[in-house]
């Protein structure tokens, strides 16, 4: 079997990839361990994903966005940040940006609906679902991977199977992993009072909770806590959990009731030492898994395929050939540049925040007051959230 293009993970970042370098007249092949039904109907995993404007428009250019139910979209007005009893709160807003919102709230599973529904409808997209890849091998002018059951020859190999991925490390690609010792509990919350969807987040000794607004009266719950305490919570009883949060957020949002699944993510960021190799490259969470608080993950994730296929583009009309080093390279240097300095700034914003140590606490009191009273530091950081940078 050959396929110019094999990617490796069904997953958002795999799928996105699929549809742009389809675009470029590429024939890809995406093989997803998962079977078919989670693909095609995946299950609410609890994730909100804040995407920016430019994960909008690239959603929208790839024919994803208009698969999703509007109902399923929730703009994000204003952000809020607070820090313990000290509410001296740092906030974002739109205010003179001429845009509705900073950027939208969307859940995972219905991104990756729409992902694959526009996977499908093209004629140069393989998909083939409960196909478990084993390992990636060199040869001349193509690599070999080799799956459950068969193998197919391609020009490139795309690993997109998440930040543990296994592909990586069998390519002989370490990684730095920062583990937090925290894990991270998601679920949806109805409330009685209104939202009026702007987001907050706050950081009390001992845990860190955003409420993120969503449609229909609710909004996504996320928490975070040493993993013990959150798996307790993941299995609580109910009305005991609603109890148990109500003490936790005060009366924010009025009376408050979960209405949805829990999941549980623990707290690990990944960063890979390298992104490509011979004939083979990194996407999505297997190149860069950010920590959730800065809402980066899926962004990076789309800008990281954006790069590859604007690079095999330059290849191909340059030498017809998608996976040669200086494509690889090229794309290499660029996801580095645009991944590097926020995975280390957030990071730093993730420990700041977790650590219940007096230097921390102080820190991070003084910080936001700070960062409240310098406009243009609040500009700059608006503008980062929003990224309504177009591409090409
Ligand atoms: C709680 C939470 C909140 C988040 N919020 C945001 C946010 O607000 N904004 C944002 O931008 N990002 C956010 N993220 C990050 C975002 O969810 C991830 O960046 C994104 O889902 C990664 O997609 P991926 O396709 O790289 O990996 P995955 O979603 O992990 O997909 C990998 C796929 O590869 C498949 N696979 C694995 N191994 C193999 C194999 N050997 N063979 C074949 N298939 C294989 C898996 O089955 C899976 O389908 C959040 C993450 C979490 C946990």
């Amino acid at each position: 079997m050959h396929s110019d293009v094999t990617i490796i993970g069904g997953g958002p970042a795999g799928l996105a990839t699929a549809l742009s370098l389809e675009a470029l007249g590429l024939s890809v092949t995406v093989l997803e361990r998962a079977p078919l039904a989670q693909l095609a109907e995946p299950a609410f995993d609890g994730r909100e994903i804040a995407l920016t404007h430019h994960s909008v428009s690239v959603l929208q250019r790839c024919g994803a966005w208009a698969r999703i139910p509007p109902v399923g979209i929730s703009p994000l007005r204003e952000a809020r940040v607070e820090t313990g009893r000290h509410n001296h709160p740092l906030t974002f807003d739109t205010h003179g940006k001429g845009v509705e919102a900073l950027g939208y709230l969307v859940s995972n599973h219905l991104i990756r609906r729409a992902l694959y529904e526009e996977a499908l409808s093209r004629p140069g997209i393989t998909i083939s679902a409960g196909t478990g890849t084993r390992r990636v091998r060199d040869g001349q002018g193509a690599v070999s991977v080799l799956y459950d059951g068969g193998e197919i020859e391609t020009r490139l190999a795309i690993a997109a199977d998440g930040r543990f991925s296994d592909i990586r490390r069998l390519q002989g690609i370490g990684a730095i992993v920062h583990d937090f010792h925290r894990a991270m509990l998601v679920c949806r919350m109805a409330h009685d009072s209104p939202h009026h969807h702007v987001a907050t987040q706050w950081f009390d000794d001992g845990q860190t909770v955003a409420l993120l607004p969503v449609n229909g009266g609710a909004s996504s719950l996320v928490l975070t806590l040493p993993p013990d305490r959150i798996e307790a919570l993941r299995v609580m009883d109910r009305d005991c959990f609603n109890a148990d949060i109500r003490a936790r957020i005060g009366n924010r949002l009025g009376g408050i009731r979960l209405v949805s699944t829990r999941h549980v993510y623990p707290l690990r960021a990944v960063y890979a030492h390298r992104f490509v190799t011979h004939r083979f490259a990194l996407i999505g969470d297997a190149a860069v898994g950010m920590h959730p608080i800065t809402a980066h993950g899926f962004n990076l994730g789309l800008k990281g395929q954006e790069a590859l296929a604007e690079e095999i583009g330059v290849g191909l009309a340059r030498d017809g050939d998608p996976g040669s080093a200086s494509v690889l390279k090229r794309f290499e240097t660029r996801h580095r540049l645009a991944t590097a300095p926020l995975f280390a700034a957030t990071n730093g914003i993730a420990t700041l925040y977790t650590r219940d140590e007096m230097p921390f606490r102080q820190m991070r009191r003084a910080g936001l007051r700070l960062a409240d009273s310098l406009s243009p530091f609040k500009s700059a950081v608006t503008n980062m959230l929003m990224d309504k940078r177009k591409s090409a």
